[in-house]
């Protein structure tokens, strides 16, 4: 077990730390510290596009697809700059941390060759096509369809997707539909990418608690995508999107201590300001988050230091839970912090500050990517070997 980062990681993290520093300092200033995705989309765009150029956008992919065939080390030490840096979030990441590597898994060398250099380059965004109004959790039981064209031989795709995440600024969307006739659970379903700027796909924005609208509603049509966007083989789509989840649920997010330093640190500076700090029951759960973060960060370091990443071990799948909990949390003691005066807007409509901001998004962090009920399912029946929860539909 190695605990640390070597002295060449830490010459990585110098690099990356002046990049970011130069950038958020210079030409992109003005979307320092944006978090809400919507917010300046366009700039954004083209923030996605600079980290491009400069091949600090998918570092962790090979260099033949314009990564920087970063290794696992590398990837959460510039995740923690990124965030220590104030860069603002990342528009692309669905291309970036799901489909591409779900591209890299499990696609042909012709999707690889099709897809890839546009994500790394931050010129198209995808957004991703699981959730449907009676299949959250219960993903097997999406019931959107896809048929082959005989005609033409295109994939014709209709029904509803919804809590689309910025479907409205992306350009492909990858999608979970059913292509068995009759099929149930996970079976006879087919995992497909589709272009979104065409007629048989209608977004429906979806107004959010803090009232930004980062979700939509996602209507097909008819809508159509070629024979050669199939990603491995009609009905083995199930094998596809639990692969992908792994992505999504997986280490990608071990670097993101350094924001939830920086969200901490902005509570403790809140509580000394507004004298809250002398509450003794405040005091004790600030201390409570500070063991939650570091326990947090050593058990990053421990996953990391796992020397098969491949196939990481329990405490892996935990991290999740873990830190969905704490930062669901931290958000209720920044609004016990700040008391009423968490509640009054800086500007029109839901032009919240920083701290209730917190408090708003927090409350989605126990849901998507897996529910908290849903992975200590996964803990329960993966690392722990218990007996399979008894399913509907088995
Ligand atoms: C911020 C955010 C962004 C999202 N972005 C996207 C996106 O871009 N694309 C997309 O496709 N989806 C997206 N989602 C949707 C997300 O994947 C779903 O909300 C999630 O899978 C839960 O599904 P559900 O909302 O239908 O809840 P349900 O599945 O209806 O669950 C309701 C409750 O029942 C519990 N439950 C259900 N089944 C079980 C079980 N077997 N055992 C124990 N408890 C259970 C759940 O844990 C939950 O508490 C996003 C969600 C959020 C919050």
């Amino acid at each position: 077990m190695r605990l640390g980062f070597s002295a060449g990681d830490e010459a990585f993290r110098a690099e990356a730390a002046d990049w970011l520093a130069d950038q958020m300092s210079g030409e992109f200033r003005d979307i320092k510290d944006v978090l809400g995705l919507t917010v300046m989309a366009e700039r954004r765009k083209e923030w996605e596009q600079q980290l491009g150029r400069h091949r600090w956008s998918c570092i962790g992919w090979p260099s033949k697809w314009g990564g920087r065939d970063a290794t696992l080390e590398q990837q959460v030490i510039f995740a923690e700059e990124y965030a220590r840096s104030g860069a603002p979030g990342r528009v692309g990441h669905m291309g970036i941390e799901l489909a591409g590597p779900t591209i890299l898994a499990f696609g042909t060398e012709e999707q690889k060759a099709r897809f890839l250099p546009g994500i790394a380059s931050g010129e198209v965004l995808w957004c991703q096509g699981y959730s449907e109004p009676n299949a959250g959790s219960d993903l097997a039981s999406v019931r959107t369809r896809a048929r082959v064209d005989e005609a033409t031989g295109e994939w014709v795709v209709d029904g509803q997707k919804i809590w689309t995440s910025l479907a409205q600024i992306c350009d492909w969307i990858f999608v979970v539909t059913r292509s068995e006739e009759g099929s149930k659970g996970p079976k006879g379903l087919t995992f497909l990418l589709m272009p979104i700027d065409q007629p048989g796909i209608t977004i429906r924005p979806i107004r959010q608690i803090n009232g930004d609208a980062e979700f939509n509603e996602t209507f097909f049509d008819g809508a159509r995508t070629a024979a050669e966007n199939l990603v491995s083989t009609p009905g083995n789509g199930w094998q596809v999107a639990m692969g992908l989840l792994a992505f999504e649920r997986g280490v990608s997010t071990l670097g993101q201590q350094m924001g939830f330093r920086h969200e901490l640190d902005a509570i403790i500076a809140a509580a000394k300001a507004n004298g809250s700090a002398s509450n003794p029951l405040i005091r004790q759960r600030i201390a409570k988050a500070e063991i939650g973060l570091r326990l947090m960060r050593y058990g990053a370091l421990r996953v990391l230091s796992n020397t098969d990443h491949a196939r990481p071990d329990g405490a892996a799948l935990t991290y999740k839970l873990q830190w969905a909990t704490w930062r669901r949390n931290l958000g209720e003691l920044a609004m016990d912090v700040l008391g009423q005066a968490g509640e009054v807007t800086a500007g029109p409509d839901y032009d919240f500050p920083m701290l209730p901001s917190l408090f708003l998004s927090s409350r989605a962090d126990t849901i998507y990517g897996g529910t908290n009920q849903i992975q200590r399912n996964i803990v329960a029946e993966r690392a722990l070997g218990l007996p399979r929860e008894p399913r509907g539909n088995a």
